[in-house]
């Protein structure tokens, strides 16, 4: 089978590297990829939102599935263009993609089918927008409607600072239409959590949950970014509470999916917020989270093709995956500067003595090659996954691995995974 993987960062990385894994793939390519995807796929010079390129290269070299990595293509509507041409292809179309692409479909869809979620009002006059902030007080977030590559929300701990967030979005534009509409939501208190299933619109098939680092310092400090790194599994996610998010979130969303004729054939990540032990949904993306797939698929002990192929097909009732019986951690390493601007083409030096270490992989998220070598080429660079027998195994090791890595203003977070080490030694005491 020949599969095509659209993307070029860690989490392309990681969908390819686990696809390469399965005898049934015989030909990958990656579009566009990058350094680290180059050497087990072949990378394409065609840009992740080059839709129409991208149905064309399908449809003449025969590629029997396509994986959308990144919310921007699923979005514009690339599925659609795909099935339209009779092509599988893995991912929501425009109108499913809307969970992510539309803050406001998502909260109306929660409000509509009683998923929990934080309170909220929805603005497209600046003036009435203040004046309920006014009313309302602080701490509070607003979130720009529409896609703002992961910058559009801001968390207002003064209702001054919950203005000017209101004034930057909607007055200074400062994401263009994406800011048209804004939400004012209340602030939830509690421990964030990322749980991801994949769904053919009817069957739901749980992964293993994680729990990603936003800000780029460590004790969450700082400014949000892309995500600077992840673990798996995470404490925060009991059995019991999968259970509960399974029942109040995941069903009712699929159920109200499929009222709303919305037929989803992909990924929903689910980024929630546990309340007092219960489960509030902050946000759905319609792809698997970066860095977060890094980690998951490094415990994926079946086969990724066969998922997502039966994802693809409206098949997945016949899947059961399985999980290896270990944690996992990744550190992303990123460019000085991230996530304000980056220098690139910084040589990178010690990749080659981790290539083939067992249970270690070292994802490229954002480089390229300039004279034979790696090179940096984006603010994320690499995500270092490593496993272990345990959350602190598998920390240990990753570190262990960035010790050999070098590029010129290299960041990376020393806290990585800290947060499940705590909550399993408190336990274990208990
Ligand atoms: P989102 O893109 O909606 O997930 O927001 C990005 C980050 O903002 C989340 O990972 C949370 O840390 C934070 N956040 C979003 N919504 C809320 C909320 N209602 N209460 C508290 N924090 C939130």
């Amino acid at each position: 089978m020949k599969v095509l993987v659209i993307g070029g960062g860690g989490r392309e990385h990681a969908l390819v590297w686990k696809l390469s894994q399965s005898s049934r793939v015989t030909k990958l390519f990656c579009a566009p990829g990058n350094a680290g995807i180059s050497k087990i796929a072949e990378c394409l010079n065609i840009k992740a939102d080059d839709i129409s390129v991208l149905v064309n290269f399908a449809k003449y070299e025969g590629i029997d599935l396509t994986v959308v990595g990144p919310e921007a293509p699923l979005t514009a509507g690339i599925a659609d263009v795909f099935i339209k041409e009779k092509r599988r292809i893995f991912g929501p179309d425009a109108s499913g993609a809307q969970l992510e692409g539309s803050k406001v479909f998502a909260k109306e869809l929660m409000l509509k089918y009683g998923i929990p979620t934080a309170e909220y009002k929805m603005f497209t006059s600046y003036l009435h927008a203040e004046e309920y902030v006014r009313l309302k007080g602080a701490p509070l977030v607003i979130k720009a409607d529409g896609l703002a590559a992961g910058k559009g929300v801001i968390i207002a701990e003064t209702a001054d600072e919950a203005i000017n967030a209101l004034k930057l979005i909607m007055k200074e534009k400062a994401f263009g239409s994406a800011g048209n509409r804004v939400v004012v939501e209340q602030c939830l208190k509690g421990e964030e959590a990322s749980f991801m299933v994949l769904t053919d619109g009817k069957t739901v098939v749980p992964l293993a949950a994680s729990q990603d680092h936003k800000t780029i310092f460590d004790n969450d400090k700082g400014p949000n970014t892309g995500g600077m790194g992840a673990y798996s599994p995470t404490p925060v996610i009991t059995d019991q509470l999968e259970k509960d998010i399974m029942h109040s979130i995941i069903k009712p969303l699929i159920n109200g999916m499929f009222k709303e004729k919305i037929n989803y054939r992909g990924v929903i990540y689910a980024g929630l917020m546990i309340c007092k032990g219960k489960p509030y949904v902050l946000e759905f993306n319609c792809r698997f989270g970066d860095p977060e797939a890094q980690p998951v698929l490094m415990r994926l002990d079946s086969d990724l093709f066969d998922a997502l192929k039966a994802t693809a097909y409206g098949q997945l009732k016949n899947i059961k995956i399985s999980w290896k019986d270990t944690a996992s951690v990744c550190v992303v390493l990123a460019s000085k500067g991230y996530p304000g601007s980056y220098e690139k083409g910084d040589i990178i030096k010690g990749l080659d003595v981790l290539n083939n270490k067992k249970d270690l992989m070292v994802f490229h998220s954002g480089t390229g090659t300039k004279n034979g070598e790696f090179v940096t080429s984006g603010g994320r660079v690499l995500g270092v996954t490593a496993l272990g027998k345990s959350i602190k195994d598998a920390k240990k090791s990753a570190y262990e691995a960035i010790e050999k890595i070098h590029f010129s203003g290299m960041q990376y977070r020393k806290d990585i995974g800290d947060k499940a080490i705590r909550k399993t030694v408190v336990s274990s005491k208990q």
